[in-house]
């Protein structure tokens, strides 16, 4: 397996050479916060750099060799100088325990200790509050690490205090040519640039059963709005949701619907031709399909998959809403 130490020489070209001069110049600083683009590796550069601190086999540019025992105990959780939690989950308490812990001498041998705080954004403003007297007080052998989706989220009380890592956004271009260069075809090129930044996931993706799959459901799905809607909750719920949690793409699946509903409502406005599924969105942008009720229903589904809702009930209103048995995914005419 590619090392992520490869993907950020190859692809973050910018944060590798910032990191290097970091850890090699040992002029690391006890706060940082990755800010990225959905879907981009945040959390793997968080782990990276905590994996980096505590390594026992660093390379030449005392970066994590990503292999040693520190650098598993991290990526497992298992590192006893090391926290993480969600930002969702941060609750006061958590604070109190990073805290409390963090008081005492670190216990592994590199002698420092570490904690990671994945999507910032989601914390509760009292946790944050804690946590930023925490912030205030740095003392050299405690390194926090937060990550971001949304940077203009965070609070600036935060960021203030924070060495920003800023992962690069890839124009739909490099996206496109990246994917054509491992020989996959146009339309899937630009479906994934359309879905996701992530460089590496798309190239990766491109060519497995996985993406295949969600793609054959997903054109599945525009074919029975089209011509049996009825027939769309029986098919997923018999056939096409299972096959997506076996292949836990049920958020790809989302994407692409999304996606094709952004292009028939972008057809529909300016007759520009979509490069994927284009003879199904050219159908649903001249059908009474209430386009616009359907990319309501897959956001609120997405938002509802993430704050952790009954997922049988979010599943049945999103097909019940795409087949059109509900005000808001119901045909106008
Ligand atoms: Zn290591």
């Amino acid at each position: 397996m590619q090392k992520f130490k490869e993907y950020l020489k190859n692809t973050q070209h910018m944060v590798y050479e910032s990191l290097i001069h970091a850890f090699l110049k040992k002029k690391t600083t006890h706060a940082y916060l990755i800010s990225g683009t959905i879907g981009s590796p945040v959390l793997e550069l968080a782990e990276f750099m905590a994996q980096s601190f505590v390594c026992s086999n660093k390379d030449e540019n005392h970066m994590a060799c990503e292999e040693c025992d520190e650098c598993n105990k991290i990526k497992n959780n298992s590192y006893i100088d090391y926290i993480f939690y969600k930002g969702e989950d941060l609750k006061r308490d958590n604070v109190d325990n990073i805290q409390r812990e963090f008081n005492k001498s670190a216990v592994e041998k590199a002698n420092i200790k570490v904690y990671v705080i994945h999507l910032i954004e989601k914390a509760p403003i009292s946790s944050l509050n804690k946590l930023l007297k925490f912030l205030e007080e740095p003392s050299s052998d405690i390194i926090a690490i937060f990550t971001t989706y949304s940077m203009m989220s965070v609070l600036p009380t935060i960021v203030s205090r924070c060495q920003i890592i800023n992962l690069r956004q890839f124009s739909q271009k490099e996206l496109i040519n990246a994917m054509l260069e491992v020989n996959a075809d146009f339309e899937d090129a630009k479906l994934l640039a359309v879905i996701s930044n992530d460089l590496e996931k798309n190239v990766k993706l491109v060519k497995s059963e996985e993406y295949k799959t969600a793609k054959e459901i997903t054109k599945n799905c525009l074919n029975y709005m089209l011509t049996k809607p009825d027939y769309l909750i029986f098919y997923m719920l018999n056939q096409g949701l299972a096959r997506l949690e076996e292949i836990k793409q049920f958020d790809l699946y989302l994407d692409m619907l999304q996606a094709c509903f952004f292009a028939a409502m972008y057809y529909k406005a300016s007759k520009e031709e979509s490069y994927f599924f284009k003879d199904e969105i050219e159908k649903i942008a001249t059908s009474n399909i209430d386009i616009y009720g359907c990319i309501m229903a897959i956001l609120t589904a997405k938002q509802e998959m993430i704050s952790n809702a009954n997922k049988s009930l979010v599943y049945d209103k999103l097909f019940i809403c795409l087949a059109g048995g509900d005000n808001s995914g119901k045909r106008s005419s």
